[in-house]
């Protein structure tokens, strides 16, 4: 695959030309992989770029059509090999060995400074962005069909601009059928593409605990041990980052949504959070989002009271009857520890559910610093610390010891 990039006023393109090894049909790089089929070959940007780092756009052209990609790689312009070195971590040689045939010695590695907050709009990124406030938040409008998409987070971060923020429309969410990104780092492609010129070299992002280390309330998995194969960042995408001189990490790697939650509270009373927009563009109150988010903030706020019966229908039964129940650790400590908030039918459709001691979730895993470059490390650890406690040991063996399958 050959790639092509360019700027008109306004706007900056970049294209994949395919060649004979490549392939319409690919698997998304997230989850389980679900089958895709390319439809559109140009990204556009409403960014024109200045300057981007060779090596950061070879990697902005292989996060967008990496499940596309025979065996060969083109770039733009020469990236370094330590762009290619990080494409020859097993976890990608196992899925595509893709050579480069443009590498240049001569390729100074990247150097940033500043930092971006790649903005989601809602509660994890919102916290991200109470804890940072002195991060660019950059945050990705959709082009779907030609139409932009809209959202209630758009004027949330048009009201940054020009330097507080910068909001950024692109198809690349919607380049294939089914939509969605094509890999899970697509959700800072948009701060990938402005970074050399804002001199970024940290994106934060706000991936929680629950995602990172709980396989979604799950079984604790260990991702710094994970770091033997996936490289330093203990996954092998954000590793790639690293390997060519910018960061992406979450300072909530270690945080759950209770805390998200707590830190966002102030935004969100601001109308400044968006995390469900099934109501005309606001919360419906009764999708399964919404009802996690009404247990937390009954966990957390003593005055919160929500009108239980709004949930108390059979999406929301179904829910609580799964098994492994999604994000069970949250909903395991509300329960567990404050059962005198929740109705009886909630209590009862999770009798069965593993119960907690303390509530380490209000708590941050320290270890997941360690995930974070050392150059940024101190830094993150510290800020992060100024507004969570971390776990103690007991804590810390709570959570490792978390397991589904197991049964009190
Ligand atoms: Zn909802």
């Amino acid at each position: 695959m050959k790639f092509e990039f360019w700027t008109t006023p306004g706007h900056s393109h970049l294209k994949a030309i395919f060649e004979e090894n490549d392939s319409l049909e690919g698997k998304r790089e997230e989850g389980s992989g679900t089958p895709i089929t390319l439809k559109q070959k140009t990204v556009t940007f409403d960014y024109e770029v200045q300057n981007i780092h060779p090596d950061l756009l070879g990697l902005l052209c292989l996060i967008t059509f990496f499940p596309f990609i025979g065996t060969e790689a083109e770039f733009p312009q020469p990236v370094s090999s330590r762009l290619y070195e990080a494409f020859q971590n097993k976890c990608f040689t196992d899925k595509k060995d893709i050579s480069f045939r443009n590498i240049s010695p001569d390729v100074e590695v990247y150097v940033g400074h500043k930092i971006a907050l790649s903005f989601g709009g809602g509660i994890d990124s919102s916290a991200v962005r109470e804890m940072f406030p002195e991060a660019f938040v950059v945050h990705e409008a959709h082009i779907r069909d030609g139409t932009l998409v809209h959202s209630h987070s758009h004027p949330i971060v048009k009201a940054l601009e020009p330097d507080g923020g910068r909001l950024v429309s692109t198809n690349i969410r919607y380049l294939s059928h089914p939509g969605g990104w094509h890999s899970w780092p697509c959700s800072v492609s948009t701060s990938l593409l402005m970074a050399t010129d804002r001199k970024i070299g940290l994106i934060l992002t706000g991936s929680i605990l629950g995602a990172c280390f709980l396989s979604n309330g799950v079984k604790f998995w260990d991702r710094v041990r994970a770091r033997a194969w996936h490289g330093p960042s203990g996954n092998y995408w954000q590793s790639a980052f690293e390997a060519i001189g910018i960061t992406m990490f979450s300072p909530v790697t270690g945080v759950s949504e209770m805390q998200t939650m707590k830190l966002s509270s102030k935004l969100l009373s601001e109308e400044k959070v968006v995390y469900c927009m099934e109501a005309n563009g606001s919360a419906c109150n009764s999708c399964s989002k919404c009802f996690r988010r009404a247990v937390i903030r009954t966990y957390i706020e003593p005055d919160f009271s929500p009108d239980w019966n709004d949930y108390n229908i059979p999406s929301i039964h179904q829910l609580l009857a799964k098994r492994p129940l999604y994000m069970s650790h949250i909903f395991s400590t509300a329960f567990s520890l404050k059962p005198e908030r929740y109705p009886d039918w909630i209590l009862d459709g999770v009798a069965d559910m593993v119960k907690v001691q303390s509530d380490w979730t209000m708590r941050c895993y320290q270890d997941s610093f360690l995930l974070c470059p050392p150059e940024w490390r101190e830094y993150v650890e510290t800020r992060v610390l100024e507004f969570i406690e971390p776990m103690t040991e007991d804590d810390c063996e709570d959570l490792r010891s978390w397991d589904q399958s197991l049964t009190n």
